[in-house]
């Protein structure tokens, strides 16, 4: 029961925490109701941080200012699930891995390098028609809604997800039939594509009604051989695969059965970082998937002081392999405003590639890619063409995309580093 961990759940029952109903009502989505989580779960005096710029926050409501001056500046508004909150050491949340990616503080922030926006992989620039996004010859990506059960500081599409900040005036892609309409018709009348990824947001956001409806339409085209469902449900959420009451999984199961009775492929990809996202309800979900034939691949994204060591990625993931789910993708942190303080250089990707190949098998070995900024799609990391790491200037082509975008030349930028006189200050200061 590791949600009792959480005082204001001490008493929740195991049914209580897989009911979904539950969940939304409990879901952490507004800066005042972070503000009461936190002055009722953290201790009054912190773990010390092993990092310069937070090692001055010592105390709870230092904690929570910092906390509120950082979402004051983030790309991405508040909404935290119970599981993601219960699985967060908040004896010590200052370098929780966790706390890290769903919770900025302001003392880590790093200036962002001048190339970082908040559209970086040009999507809007590559869509036919809003909503769906068509970069490769014969794959598209269907943004089905823009609302997800968490929110990640690092969302790649943080010009769309999510409310509102203070900072960005979201582009919504809200799930409605009309809008939904003008994406079929394009997929219709667009017979190289055999792939539609239906994402967001996060497909766990859709009713049961909205995944049976999407994904019987797409199944009666065609040309449209494989459907892959995007939600990182079962990795922030996942008592609810579990929930007998909510039909979200059962439609899931629905269409994959459907699609195989048609030689199709419909499958769940979702999104987990770090081994401790990991709990008994996450493992009792993902065999019940895949007791039902479902599918399940992961992509995570390699992020600093979360999962950018040899031992945590690789525990990761062994850790997804033995619930049977495919270790698909790494991802190099996208150029995305607000979240320097997250981003690695390339070496590390290509570091833990070198360290991890060889110890597990090989259908089990996840690609360590880099989603070209500009929309030169996904290329592994070490199929760079060239790379300074002093100046932290990598180079990529992509031949295999259509017209001048297989000419271009595209560039990833490593991440600013930290300002060593503002830690050598800090450090002073404790
Ligand atoms: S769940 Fe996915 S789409 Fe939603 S905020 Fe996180 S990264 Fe972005």
């Amino acid at each position: 029961m590791y949600w009792r961990r959480v005082p204001k759940w001490k008493d929740v029952s195991q049914e209580q925490f897989i009911s979904y109903q539950w969940t939304m009502s409990n879901t952490v989505n507004s800066e005042s109701y972070l503000c009461n989580f936190l002055n009722t779960t953290l201790p009054n005096i912190l773990t010390p941080s092993s990092d310069p710029l937070l090692r001055h926050i010592k105390t709870k409501d230092h904690f929570i200012q910092d906390a509120m001056n950082a979402f004051a500046a983030a790309p991405m508004a508040i909404r935290l699930t119970p599981h993601i909150l219960s699985v967060v050491d908040w004896t010590a949340p200052l370098d929780d891995p966790v706390r890290r990616q769903f919770i900025p503080l302001a003392s880590s922030f790093v200036t962002d390098h001048p190339k970082l926006t908040l559209d970086s992989l040009h999507e809007k620039q590559d869509s036919p028609v809003p909503g769906l996004v068509h970069r490769y010859p014969d794959k598209a990506l269907f943004l089905a809604t823009s609302i997800c059960p968490v929110y990640c500081r690092f969302c790649t599409r943080s010009y769309a997800v999510g409310g509102n900040t203070k900072l960005v005036t979201k582009t919504p892609q809200k799930p409605s039939r009309r809008r939904w309409q003008v994406v079929f018709e394009h997929i219709e009348k667009t017979p190289a594509l055999s792939d539609i990824v239906v994402s967001g947001g996060d497909t766990f956001y859709l009713t049961p009604q909205n995944i049976m409806e999407i994904g019987n339409r797409l199944l009666s085209i065609d040309h449209i051989k494989r459907i892959r469902f995007a939600s990182k449900g079962l990795a922030v959420a996942p008592g609810r695969i579990l929930d007998p009451s909510d039909d979200w999984t059962k439609a899931l199961v629905s269409l994959s059965n459907k699609a195989r009775g048609m030689g199709k492929h419909v499958c769940l990809h979702t999104h987990f970082n770090h081994p401790s996202e990991i709990s008994w309800i996450t493992k009792k979900a993902a065999r019940y998937l895949f007791e039902n034939n479902i599918i399940v691949r992961n992509q995570s994204v390699l992020l600093k002081g979360v999962n950018d060591s040899v031992e945590t990625m690789g525990k990761l993931i062994r850790d997804l392999a033995d619930m049977n789910i495919q270790p698909y993708y790494v991802y190099q942190c996208d150029l995305v405003r607000g979240i320097e303080d997250l981003r690695t250089p390339l070496s590390t990707i290509l570091n833990l590639e070198q360290h991890l190949r060889g110890t597990i098998a090989g259908f089990m070995m996840p690609s360590f890619v880099v989603d070209l900024p500009g929309g030169g799609g996904k290329r592994l990391a070490a199929s760079y063409d060239s790379y300074d790491a002093a100046s932290g200037v990598s180079t990529f082509k992509a031949p295999g995309l259509p017209g001048e975008k297989a000419q271009k030349v595209y560039k990833y930028y490593d991440p600013r580093k930290r300002d060593d006189e503002t830690i050598a200050a800090l450090e002073g200061s404790v």
